[in-house]
């Protein structure tokens, strides 16, 4: 096994992290940067991005990344295609292992691990995953051509899913748990426009049925109440688009999180709990969760950990 030394190890790949390599290696930090799972992180699954600044004709998520990629490996950023399996906040330098077993020992540590999307707890989300079920429709939207669908939730994500897979779609239910729907303006605009997306307000999913995948699902209108009402509709997929989970489980017990596992950052900086340690992007931001937020934070985290081993010096 390998044991590595360095200023800088930025984890996870989303707009945060590439941003804080640019920024890290452009101060000569030399910034090892883990890619984990998913490259390029949420962005890459998603169509086209329209709300990103210097785009004004938009730009599709994948090859924004890929540009943000690209900025960074110019200046010297070093990628690893691998998963951090574990860290070791208690002392530093802080230890960082990946799958491989390989370890290396970070002065400054940035975490931009992201977030994953959530599912409902349905078990039948297990049963059909992979058979009708998804929490990516630019990922597994084409397989659902002609056929009709289902997409739960009401904010700008769902909106976002439902109005691409329109384009496939012959139909497309909106499973809306409320009576109106969260997302903003535009995108409610955009849907109600849309003339195969039919909204189902004030309603949830009992469960999905089939037999060799989704062949449809158990709704109900109005739980709960004297109003309440079972019936079912036919779809051949079920998106999932609730929002999502931040990717900090495997550093419980390590620093401080919310109570919802978003690491928390203090006195308006990036830094955490743990000194040396910084969070960027949506794993310690519970509330704007935008690209252009992320990638502001990834600046603000790099600028943080050139400052702290300016302040500190190295432990060499
Ligand atoms: P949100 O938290 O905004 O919306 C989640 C939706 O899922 C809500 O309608 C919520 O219902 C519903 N929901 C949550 N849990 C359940 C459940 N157990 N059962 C049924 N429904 C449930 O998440 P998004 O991922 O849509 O958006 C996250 C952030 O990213 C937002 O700030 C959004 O504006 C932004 N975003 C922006 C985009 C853009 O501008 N292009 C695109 C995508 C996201 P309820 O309202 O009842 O709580």
């Amino acid at each position: 096994m390998e044991e590595q030394k360095a200023k800088v190890v930025i984890i996870g790949s989303g707009p945060s992290g590439y941003t804080a390599g640019i920024y890290a290696s452009r101060a000569n930090l030399s910034p090892i940067l883990f890619e984990g799972l998913q490259p390029g992180g949420q962005l890459t699954q998603t169509t086209d991005v329209e709300n990103f600044p210097g785009y004004p004709e938009g730009i599709q998520g994948m090859e924004m990344m890929e540009q943000l990629k690209a900025q960074a490996q110019r200046f010297g950023t070093e990628f690893r295609p691998k998963v951090v399996t574990a860290v070791d906040l208690s002392k530093r330098p802080f230890a960082v292992e990946d799958e491989d077993g390989n370890t290396i020992f970070a002065e400054t540590l940035i975490i931009s691990t992201g977030a994953t999307a959530k599912y409902l707890g349905l078990p039948d989300e297990d049963k059909y995953r992979g058979m009708g079920v998804s929490a990516c429709a630019t990922c597994d939207g084409f397989f659902y051509r002609k056929k009709s669908v289902a997409v739960v939730g009401g904010g700008d994500t769902a909106c976002e899913e439902a109005l691409y897979l329109s384009t496939l779609a012959k139909k497309v239910y909106m499973i809306v748990r409320k009576d109106y729907l969260r997302a903003s303006d535009v995108m409610r605009r955009r849907v109600a426009e849309r003339e195969n997306i039919e909204v189902l307000f004030n309603t949830n999913t009992v469960n999905l049925f089939g037999e060799d995948g989704v062949e449809g699902a158990t709704l109900v209108r109005h739980l709960g109440s004297d109003k309440e009402e079972v019936f079912t509709i036919e779809i051949d997929g079920f998106f999932l688009a609730i929002g999502h989970k931040p990717n900090t489980d495997f550093l419980r017990g390590q620093l401080e999180l919310d109570s919802e596992g978003y690491i928390k950052t203090f006195g308006g900086t990036t830094a955490t709990s743990v000194e040396g340690v910084f969070a960027a992007g949506d794993v310690a931001d519970p509330i704007y969760r935008q690209a252009i937020t992320a990638a502001g934070t990834g600046c603000r985290a790099a600028l943080d950990a050139e400052r702290f081993l300016m302040e500190h010096g190295e432990d060499e």
